[in-house]
């Protein structure tokens, strides 16, 4: 393949570099997007799609840009849906949380203050109810002995469907190229050029870093800039499992979500349960006994599992920075090169809202009338690697 130029280089077909390069084609650049493999083929691939808010108390500025990125990713959803026909499988279906003991009850009666302060719970918001009863049935009476909470601001969505949705969306748009089967070799943030695996070099005015936990060791391997600040190992694959089961349950009921189990019936068929976190394991794409525990578990929270067939088993790795929350924008010693990953166990509510705050990092100018995007200050690159070098 010939050597190439470009505005824009995004490494990585997950959800954080599509929506990387779909922000970048809406800001008029040309965007050439590489995935190793196929888009979808890491951790965005996976079956659950659960869009879960933080808890409603102690309010901070990272809750709050992930209640704004929950409240405005409908919106993005439904706009590309209508532009192509689509569905992504989204649903605000809230969620169901059990109570199985008074100590949770009392905590989750506290928080329906906070929820609305910081939810306008009150006032047309997103409702927080502490329920005196679950739903009849769903539930084994154990798990909600003290009633369950209801939290109207938690949605899900198919994961692959949004990875089609946006895709295609983006073979809508100018000047957008996605090149899969074509892995990235090296980079060299300096020049912004990066190579491929045939060879060829592209040249790029920035190039965007959104190769999921793959990521890590590209960030690590960087060249070091002479008399700059060693930089700590940038981050982590933290593994997960998740299953998928064809059982009859409504797609159209809340997210059921306990001690880490999460159970969600999907617009298209079939009940997604997850998911397993691991930070030790031997193979990073097995499924093993430890998803059968968490099957077991399930089956005990909703035991109307119980002995259903299983379609899909699943792993993938969840990318986790240094610093623990996500990882965008301009990195501390190159100007040109821009990451987006660390999304961890929320990449899908927020990737969007990520993504437009590097682009306008690219450009330097908001993308949206309302103004430019600001990210927490814990998300910023060297808030996770260190200050910049003063070279
Ligand atoms: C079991 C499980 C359940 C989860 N559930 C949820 C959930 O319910 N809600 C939620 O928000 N999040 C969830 N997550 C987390 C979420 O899936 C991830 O945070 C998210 O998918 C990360 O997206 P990404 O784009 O950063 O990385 P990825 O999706 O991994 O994408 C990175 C891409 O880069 C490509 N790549 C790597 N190296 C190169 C290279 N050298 N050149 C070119 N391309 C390259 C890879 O092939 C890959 O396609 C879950 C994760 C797991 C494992």
């Amino acid at each position: 393949m010939a050597d190439g130029k470009t505005d824009l280089v995004v490494i990585g077909g997950g959800i954080m570099g599509l929506w990387t390069a779909l922000y970048a084609a809406r800001a008029g650049l040309e965007v050439l997007l590489v995935e190793r493999t196929t888009i979808g083929a890491g951790a965005s691939g996976g079956l659950l799609g659960a869009l879960m808010p933080h808890m409603p108390d102690r309010w901070n500025d990272k809750k709050q840009f992930q209640l704004d990125a929950l409240v405005s990713l409908e919106h993005e959803i439904r706009a590309m849906e209508a532009q192509t026909g689509l569905s992504a499988g989204y649903r605000r279906t809230g969620r169901l949380i059990p109570l199985a003991k008074p100590h949770l009850r009392a905590i989750a009666l506290r928080q329906v203050g906070d929820a609305d302060i910081n939810w306008q719970s009150g006032s047309g918001g997103f409702p927080w109810r502490v329920l005196d009863a679950a739903p009849d049935g769903l539930f084994s009476p154990d798990a909600v002995a003290e009633g369950a909470v209801f939290d109207g601001l938690a949605a899900r969505v198919s994961p692959r469907g949004l990875l089609r949705l946006l895709t295609a969306t983006l073979a809508t748009m100018r000047g957008v190229t996605i090149r899969e089967q074509c892995a990235v070799r090296g980079i060299d943030p300096q020049r912004g050029q990066v190579v491929l695996s045939d060879g060829s070099v592209v040249h790029a005015g920035h190039i965007v870093l959104a190769a999921g936990v793959d990521s890590f060791p590209m960030i690590d391997g960087l060249p070091k800039v002479v008399g700059g600040a060693p930089r700590p190992a940038s981050g982590t694959g933290v593994k997960g499992q998740a299953a998928r089961l064809a059982v009859d349950l409504d797609p159209g009921l809340p997210i059921l979500y306990s001690d880490g189990v999460y159970v969600i019936a999907h617009d298209a068929g079939g009940v997604a349960i997850g998911s397993t976190s691991e930070v030790e394991y031997a193979d990073p794409l097995a499924t093993d006994q430890r998803l059968d525990g968490l099957l077991a578990k399930a089956e005990t929270l909703v035991p109307a599992l119980a002995g259903a067939p299983i379609l899909e088993r699943w792993a993938g790795l969840r990318p986790r920075a240094v610093g623990r929350d996500p990882m965008a924008g301009v990195h501390p010693d190159h100007p040109r090169l821009h990451l987006m990953t660390g999304g961890f166990k929320i990449s899908f509510g927020i990737a969007h809202r990520l993504a437009r705050a590097v682009v306008e990092g690219l450009g330097g100018r908001p993308t949206d009338p309302e103004g430019a995007m600001t990210l927490p200050a814990s998300f910023r690159c060297e808030n996770h690697l260190g200050a910049p070098s003063r070279a």
